[in-house]
């Protein structure tokens, strides 16, 4: 037996790593122990920082100032000539972003004190934790309590196993040319952001999505306004195709089946965006009695507590979004459970963003959803099209929507596809956790001119009130 520590944290991505230094931060001796090894060396941050959020945001800003730069700023009068595009140096640039973010939680987990114990981590019975170092030598250590946050992985499938042309979403992260055409399987979060990121360098991007509907998570006019935007910029997105086979040689031939029959493309590399699954694998061994969900996600309560006591389970692991911020708060929440405290975890304003252009961002319900639940609602909108500040910026595709109760007033959604959407939703979430009402969002002062200003019109409008537009 080695060691003994009050914390150990198998998995270093958001969810592990936040929650490990929030228990060091009160006193808990802390491990955390990650496999993650990012081109042949060991590297903190999980799937988030080294092949998720981070280097998926550096791209997609690399290929936004080169789409800039070529299509957009002549609208302004300024007329670039000879634009270069040097994908080796972008996706260098992106290495840099994520070799520093990974190399600072390095840092953070030494200044507070915690063992960074690299290798797989395995629960086994009575709260020990069996760790297979990367050269295979194993140790095993006895912990108060373990928090696992292993994560998630891209769900495969047969149609399109992967290889030299067809990868997932790390493998579309490193493209060293621009795919003259790119298939891509899945037109949700990942898919579309991926999508994005190719097209705008170049590259004809067709998506392939099984659904006859454009992202059913997202309010639907929301939605429809984007699909738009994403039609006119040239992405293919066809719906209701579902991928039946692939065949890899000079090219990938993708074969699928939509309601015409069968349909095929010819792409130079495709990547499959079809989803992520819990990393459940060889996480624990069959005397340690955890409980898995119908899904195969770890079984937790409202305080990611599991079926064993002393053992808790956070981010992509268990149910709810798979979001890097919704993992990291539940790591703060069950670090404080651990250290005695009261921590909390609101799942109501868990806000969502896509990272496409314009940005998708929302936080709470849908109308659609709102409906089917039979809650009595109204809405408010308000189109950038009339805000000053995206004219201003030449940038007006898009709108915000505040969906608040009938009677109470209470905003219950916002959702909102534009510019900084990513930033505005901001404003939503605080307003929601404040319990805020339509009204109180109304009343309050927004700087003039900015974009936050059609989030205030949108307030205004769920009473008719909005001054920028006929109500
Ligand atoms: P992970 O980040 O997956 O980390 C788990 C870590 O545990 C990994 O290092 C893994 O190797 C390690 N591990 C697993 N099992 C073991 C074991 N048994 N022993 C030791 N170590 C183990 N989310 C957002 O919020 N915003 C975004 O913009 C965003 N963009 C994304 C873009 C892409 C391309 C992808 C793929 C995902 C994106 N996500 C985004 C999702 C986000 O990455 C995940 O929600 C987040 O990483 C989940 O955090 P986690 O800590 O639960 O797991
Ligand atoms: P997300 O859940 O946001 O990661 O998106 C994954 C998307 O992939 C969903 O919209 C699925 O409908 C879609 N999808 C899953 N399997 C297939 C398939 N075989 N062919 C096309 N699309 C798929």
């Amino acid at each position: 037996m080695s060691k003994n520590y009050d914390v150990i944290v198998i998995g270093g991505g958001p969810a592990g790593y936040v929650a490990a230094i929030r228990a060091a931060q009160l006193g808990q001796n802390t491990a955390v122990v990650d496999n993650f090894i990012y081109k042949g060396e060991p590297s903190l941050g999980g799937t988030c920082l080294n092949v998720g959020c981070i280097p998926s945001k550096a791209l997609l800003d690399s290929s936004e100032q080169y789409h800039r730069v070529t299509h957009r700023l002549s609208a302004h009068g300024i007329k670039a000539k000879d634009v270069e595009l040097d994908v080796k140096e972008m996706i260098k640039r992106k290495d840099k972003v994520v070799n520093e973010l990974t190399g600072g939680i390095a840092q953070l987990l030494k200044a507070n004190k915690i063992d960074w114990l690299q290798g797989h981590g395995k629960l086994l019975d009575n709260k020990q934790v069996q760790v297979t170092r990367h050269k295979g030598e194993q140790e095993t250590y006895q912990a108060e309590n373990i928090i696992l946050a292993p994560g998630s992985l891209p769900i495969e499938i047969d149609a399109a196993p992967l290889d030299e042309r067809i990868v997932d979403s790390a493998g579309a992260l490193e493209f060293d040319e621009v795919p003259k055409r790119l298939g891509v399987i899945g037109a949700g979060v990942i898919g579309l952001e991926m999508g994005s990121v190719w097209s705008r360098l170049g590259s004809k991007v067709i998506l392939l999505e099984a659904l006859d509907e454009f992202l059913p998570a997202v309010d639907q006019r929301v939605a429809k306004s984007a699909l738009t935007e994403f039609k006119n910029q040239g992405l293919d997105i066809r719906f209701g195709a579902r991928v039946t086979n692939t065949k890899t040689a000079k090219n990938v031939t993708v074969h699928y089946e939509d309601k015409d029959g069968k349909q095929s493309i010819q792409v130079d590399k495709l990547v499959v965006c079809v989803g992520r699954r819990p990393a459940t694998n060889d996480l624990f061994s069959e005397d340690a009695n955890l409980l898995l969900d119908e899904r195969g996600f770890v079984n937790v309560d409202d305080y990611c507590r599991t079926n064993l006591p002393g053992v808790y389970a956070i981010g992509d692991v268990v149910r709810g979004p798979m979001l890097a911020h919704k993992g990291s708060e539940e790591g703060v929440m069950v670090a404080e459970i651990i250290a005695g405290g009261n921590g909390h975890m609101n799942y109501e304003t868990v806000p969502w963003v896509i990272y496409t252009h314009p940005e998708i961002a929302w936080v709470g319900r849908t109308e659609q959803s709102l409906k089917s639940a039979g809650v009595p609602y109204k809405t408010g909108t308000f189109n950038l099209s009339a805000s000053g500040r995206a004219r201003a910026m030449e940038d007006m595709a898009g709108m915000v929507k505040v969906i608040a109760h009938a009677e109470t007033d209470r905003i219950l959604g916002v959702h909102i596809v534009g510019p900084q959407a990513s930033e505005l939703i901001a404003e939503a979430v605080v307003a929601m956790e404040f319990h805020a009402s339509a009204e109180d969002l109304a009343r309050i002062i927004h700087a003039h001119p900015t974009l936050s200003e059609a989030v205030h019109e949108a307030a205004l409008s769920v009473s008719k009130r909005a001054i920028h537009k006929a109500n």
